[in-house]
């Protein structure tokens, strides 16, 4: 299957990719708008998610891209990032599901976890037979959860026993395993638990009447004396820096969802405002729908340049923390900008579910939101820049 140039692709940066990447993403973007794309407004409306799409997706192996584990053929973070970007083009909660799977919880087995973790764990979830979730954020802590944890986790002789709360975690009304993070009573230091859902003590509350993200199934977690073998702690998660190891890798994913969210809105912008005729014309014509256009493909081109260098430096070695920040603060912005050109330009039927701007232009809040907020990203550059942290 050969890959048809978007139009929004304004510079043409889908060429760096290699054809054996092209045929990969051509195929998963006939399956995404074939198949993904008629329902997703459907399950917006009703805050359900269409479970077909786990093993749909696994077909397309967007979860084995990356992990040498895993991976089906060699492919450079570029290529993971253009996966996000035409999922996020779809649907942005698409994009997440695949985020909290293959980056968040399945990169925190293959960042902190042994050899045998790894090999346990990552070949069931890559295949789509397990889903997986990831459990850092709590009621009490977000921004904060480098130090303010409240969850701890307490050896006992070749156990763990965990408890307490967790907010917020993607995928885990119906998730297999969820990566625990609890602060270790012994040391106060965070360490990673691979928790079986069906582990006693392990409850998971939908949290109901969100206004973006609608499908994405968010959990509230309480965890009461759960007990789990010391084999399922993740060897190598010592401290919360290996966290950080995980989320670095997946902002920079966040980063290329926050283009393919803006791509999705701004091509229904412009299929829109070209069939749409007032003053005797389409509206496409009118030199102010222009601009907006402009400015939406401005935004995306720049933020697209932005996102396959962050993705090349991974590839090279050289990404750190500040670099995947950079990006996810920018581009997320960028984004709230550029879907809200694109459902003016749809007048009222821009706030209408159908016309799939809106949709585009609510989830936009919650990828601003998540992963670390545009407040928190600022922080890890300007401590870079400056080498003063500016946190509390
Ligand atoms: C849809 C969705 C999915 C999510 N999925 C997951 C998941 O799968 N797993 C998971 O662990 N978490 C998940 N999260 C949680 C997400 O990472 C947090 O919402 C995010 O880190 C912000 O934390 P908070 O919501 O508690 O906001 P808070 O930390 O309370 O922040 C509120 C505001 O205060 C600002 N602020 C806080 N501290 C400072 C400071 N020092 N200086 C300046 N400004 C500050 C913030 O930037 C923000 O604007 C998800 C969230 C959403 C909305």
């Amino acid at each position: 299957m050969n890959l048809a140039p978007l139009s929004s692709d304004f510079f043409g940066y889908e060429n760096q990719l290699s054809d054996r990447e092209k045929a990969a993403l051509a195929a998963l973007r006939h399956y995404l708008e074939t198949e993904v794309k008629p329902v997703v407004n459907e399950h917006w409306a009703a805050a359900s998610f269409p479970h077909e799409i786990v093993k749909g997706l696994a077909a397309h192996d967007v979860y084995r891209y990356g992990w040498e584990e895993t991976r089906p053929f060699e492919n450079s973070a570029v290529f993971r990032g253009f996966v996000a970007l035409e999922l996020a083009r779809i649907d942005a909660s698409v994009a997440t599901l695949v985020g909290v799977q293959n980056g968040l919880a399945m990169g925190s087995i293959h960042v902190c976890g042994s050899a045998e973790q790894r090999a346990e764990w990552l070949p069931k979830l890559a295949a789509g037979e397990l889903v997986g979730a990831f459990g850092l954020t709590e009621p009490l802590s977000g921004s904060d959860s480098a130090q303010g944890l409240n969850t701890t986790a307490t050896r006992d002789g070749d156990e763990w026993v965990i408890n307490g709360e967790k907010r917020w975690i993607g995928n885990a009304t119906f998730s297999d395993i969820t990566i625990i993070w609890a602060k270790d009573t012994a040391d106060n230091q965070v360490k990673g638990f691979i928790v079986p859902t069906s582990t006693p003590g392990y409850v998971a509350t939908k949290i109901e009447n969100k206004q973006s993200l609608r499908i994405v199934q968010n959990a509230d977690i309480v965890l009461t004396d759960v007990r789990v073998p010391e084999s399922l702690r993740l060897a190598h998660a010592n401290s919360f820096k290996d966290t950080a190891k995980v989320l670095r890798l997946t902002r920079a994913e966040v980063a290329w969802a926050a283009v393919g969210n803006s791509i999705g809105a701004y091509e229904a912008a412009l299929a829109y405002t070209k069939q749409r005729i007032q003053f005797g014309k389409p509206i496409a014509g009118h030199q102010l729908v222009q601009d907006l256009l402009v400015k939406s493909i401005g935004n995306i081109t720049a933020s697209l340049g932005m996102v396959i260098r962050v993705s090349q430096m991974l590839d090279e070695g050289t990404q750190r923390d500040e670099h995947s920040a950079l990006a996810k603060g920018f581009t997320t912005s960028r984004m709230r900008e550029t879907v809200a050109w694109c459902r003016e330009a749809l007048g009222g039927n821009g706030i209408v579910l159908e016309y799939d701007v809106a949709r585009h232009f609510a989830d936009a809040e919650a990828l601003y939101s998540y992963e670390g907020t545009r407040e928190m990203n600022t922080l890890i550059v300007g401590r870079a820049l400056t080498g003063l942290a500016a946190f509390v």
